[in-house]
């Protein structure tokens, strides 16, 4: 496994690959790296010759500079993961090769970037089409392959994808979870144990959410139910729940008869934890 930080010398390596026919799987990542990227390197090296992930804290994404400063990083233990998954390549670059002075353009899914999430997290969404789309450029794989645990953040990558005509294929790949169903986050090292524990009632309001529109719900039943749950969590704070359309994440009233997007979010100690669940009537 090569660790690469220049983008001259990725894009070096990437040519050598694909002069020899192979096929490229990419799986960008903030690092900290956990079972549930490994998931995504996993399905990688399944669908294609060549996996190479990025290790990238993308700072445009971050609204907030305490958030920043506080994200999780770890680069030698990530490596030492990577390797056992048998990863090809890592590229490492700094955020001043990323956004070089002077560097102006922004990429935008204009609707989906600011709604739902995005409203309360502004800009979020456009420093994650933005970098993302740096990747796809500088690594031009065959398949990227990214998580449903970020859904807002998959189906903006989606859009991107189809609106720019990049010749890349988006896979998405389903949220793995701890035993007791916490969706794995970089962020949950920085729950204290007494907000660990609380945490797990994001699953379980999804859990639920699921066996009421099997039995058939409304819209709003529904998000009652959810919000009810929630705060019957008293650690849980800033709970967002969204109930929106699976694929274009519009907005529904009324009964479920299609898929929806339940996204939740909620804020433990300082820590914002986001959930997910597609479900079908
Ligand atoms: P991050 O490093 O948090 O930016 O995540 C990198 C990729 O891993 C994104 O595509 C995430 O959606 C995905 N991911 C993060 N956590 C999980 C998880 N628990 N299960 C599956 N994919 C995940």
């Amino acid at each position: 496994m090569r660790v690469y930080k220049q983008i001259d010398e990725i894009r070096r390596a990437v040519g050598n690959f694909k002069s020899q026919g192979k096929s490229i799987a990419f799986v960008p990542t903030m690092g900290a790296l956990h079972d549930g990227h490994l998931a995504l390197v996993r399905q990688a090296k399944a669908r294609a010759d060549i996996a190479i992930v990025s290790i990238f804290v993308n700072p445009t994404q971050f609204e907030n500079p305490d958030d920043l400063a506080a994200y999780p990083r770890d680069v030698d233990a990530d490596l030492v993961l990577l390797q056992a998954e048998g990863v090809d390549a890592v590229f490492t670059p700094t955020p001043d090769a990323m956004y070089p002075a002077g560097a102006e353009t922004i990429v935008e899914t204009t609707a989906l970037a600011n709604m739902l999430h995005g409203e309360v997290r502004p800009g979020h969404f456009r420093g994650v089409a933005t970098v993302v789309t740096k990747f796809l450029n500088i690594v031009t794989p065959d398949i990227a392959v990214f998580g449903e645990k970020d859904y807002q953040q998959l189906q903006v990558i989606r859009t991107l994808a189809r609106d720019l005509f990049l010749p890349v294929q988006i896979a998405g790949i389903p949220t793995v979870r701890e035993a007791d169903g916490l969706a794995m986050s970089s962020r949950n090292a920085r729950l204290s144990p007494e907000d660990r524990e609380a945490a797990v009632v994001l699953n379980r309001a999804l859990d639920l959410a699921d066996r009421m529109v099997a039995e058939g719900t409304t819209v709003e039943t529904l998000g009652t139910a959810l919000r009810d749950i929630i705060e019957t969590e008293r650690r849980a704070s800033n709970v967002a729940i969204d109930i929106a359309a699976a694929e274009t994440l519009a907005p529904l009233v009324g009964p479920i008869a299609t898929p929806v997007a339940l996204m939740i979010s909620a804020q433990f100690g300082d820590v914002l934890l986001i959930d997910q669940r597609v479900t079908t009537p």
